[in-house]
């Protein structure tokens, strides 16, 4: 089997035999990424020391040293995130010659674990967007269809592990942004509890709903790489002592007597008929897999994107406040000080950018506060108050990542509204703070990927990841690749 086509848990383990000499496996998929990422535009920028690490692993190896539990497997890293000395933009031009003096502690323990960082990957600018159109690098190409958007904002992420340009990676989500594009691009993508993995280093987008996580194409790759990000960290003051349940230890454990949970109200008009048949379908599969499915109400999901679409702006316009001209990289002259905060804001930021800066300083503007940021603040407590019950009577929640698969480039350009209204099934989870975990269930006619959505009690990644990697032992959705011409080779 050629290296594409290997899982990150069998790459590590080839490496650990010394069947594998992390130099040629780095070398592999750099010559992977020279070839293919013209066509997808996944990467924003490549590491140039990760054949030199690559080496070091293998020497360390060769003298019987001991090496992490990722040694020489790499990785990709999504630009909103910071690596030491190579650049890190959040695909924008505020920051585009901006190069991080640390590391974010993600990836510090990435580092440590000798995992090796090939590249950065690209975005939505700032983590705005569903489709990574709203990048300054240009949009990033859906491996499976190259005229259709990979989804966003982690769409870079998705599309190199989908096309396997690197064989896992990170991303981040807010409202989806990990899920959304695991979905449309075919893979597994987990957002962690809120609190779970640091986000010490991650360029904030809205504070209280960002979480970091593994993008892979099983769910064991997520549990390995877990087991690595995950845990308390002292310089991310919303990091929780409360720690996630191992997940790499009861995987195998069989789903009987689980309660899976379906909200029906939730399958509505606007679901796709063909992503309602492969949510259908694989629903019954975990029924033969001995879980019991059990209908749920949600009775305030339909309020989620609205108060999200409130909470989130707001954040932003306060997180974004900062890029400023002075103490980031770009900076627009103006004849004063006002008009050069105004230029640089002006030229720097992307107009999705801009919209929400706009958007959310008005709802958190004298006499408005109570109108907007304090209702969706309500309306949030709620959503959780309706997770808190359904979690009584069921261990998961399960339906569609997204009610669509891809869709084209461009679709939506004239029209926000009907992007945002696509995060519908996804925000809920970052309102509660709770873990939820997309994986491939099918295909449509015209060979799109459709995703799943699990969702589960706060800290119990375990019984996400066991469900999703139950599921994949009888399926093979996580095993088909795109067509040519980066068609994994077996
Ligand atoms: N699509 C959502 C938005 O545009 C979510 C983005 C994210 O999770 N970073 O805000």
């Amino acid at each position: 089997m050629t290296l594409s086509a290997l899982n990150a848990d069998v790459i590590v383990d080839q490496l650990n035999a010394g069947e594998l000499k992390a130099t040629d496996c780095v070398q592999y998929f750099l010559d992977r990424i020279q070839t293919h990422d013209a066509e997808i535009n996944a990467f924003v920028s490549i590491s140039q020391t990760a054949l030199e690490q690559a080496e070091a692993i293998d020497q360390r190896r060769k003298a019987g040293q001991t090496v992490g539990c990722l040694a020489g497997l790499p990785i990709a890293i999504k630009d909103g995130i910071c690596v030491s000395g190579q650049p890190t933009t959040a695909g924008s031009k505020m920051l585009e010659k901006f190069t991080p003096p640390y590391d974010a502690t993600i990836v510090e323990r990435l580092k440590s674990a000798d995992a090796i960082i090939i590249g950065k990957t690209n975005m939505d600018e700032f983590a705005m967007g569903s489709s990574t159109e709203n990048s300054f690098f240009g949009p990033t190409h859906n491996p499976w269809a190259t005229d259709r958007v990979p989804g966003g904002s982690s769409g870079g992420s998705a599309a190199c592990v989908a096309s396997r340009l690197a064989p896992v990676a990170i991303g981040s989500d807010t409202g989806g942004s990990i899920r959304q594009p695991a979905s449309f691009c075919g893979i597994t993508g987990l957002k962690p509890t809120y609190g779970s993995v640091s986000r010490y280093g991650l360029i904030a987008f809205a504070s209280s709903l960002d979480q970091i996580g593994p993008m892979t194409r099983t769910a064991k790759e997520s549990a390995l790489l877990m087991s690595v990000i995950a845990g308390f960290d002292p310089r991310d003051s919303t990091s929780s002592k409360a720690q996630i349940t191992d997940c790499l230890s009861g995987l195998e454990t069989p789903l009987n007597g689980i309660r899976i949970g379906v909200c029906r109200n939730q399958f509505n008009d606007g679901l796709d008929q063909e992503v309602e048949t492969k949510i259908n379908d694989a629903t019954s599969v975990f029924k033969l897999l001995g879980a019991e499915i059990k209908e749920i109400e949600l009775p305030h999901s339909q309020y989620a994107v609205a108060a999200y679409y409130v909470i989130a702006p707001c954040e932003a316009s306060s997180n974004l406040a900062r890029y400023d001209g002075v103490r980031y990289t770009f900076r627009a002259p103006g004849n004063d000080l006002e008009e050069m905060y105004r230029n640089t804001r002006g030229q720097g930021f992307g107009n999705e950018v801009k919209q929400r800066i706009m958007l959310g300083t008005y709802a958190l503007s004298s006499g408005y506060y109570e109108a907007y940021y304090l209702k969706a603040s309500k309306v949030r407590r709620m959503i959780k108050q309706d997770y808190d019950d359904a979690f009584q009577k069921v261990d998961l929640i399960l339906g569609p990542t997204t009610p669509t698969p891809a869709f084209k480039l461009g679709e939506h350009a004239e029209d926000p509204l009907a992007m945002y209204l696509a995060d519908v099934y996804t925000v809920s989870a970052n309102l509660a703070g709770i873990p939820a975990i997309s994986v491939p269930v099918g295909q449509s006619k015209n060979g799109l990927p459709i995703g799943l959505q699990l969702q589960g009690r706060a800290f119990e990644e375990n019984t996400l990841l066991r469900a999703a990697h139950q599921f994949q032992n009888v399926t093979l959705w996580h095993d088909t690749s795109p067509s040519q011409p980066w068609r994994t080779q077996t």
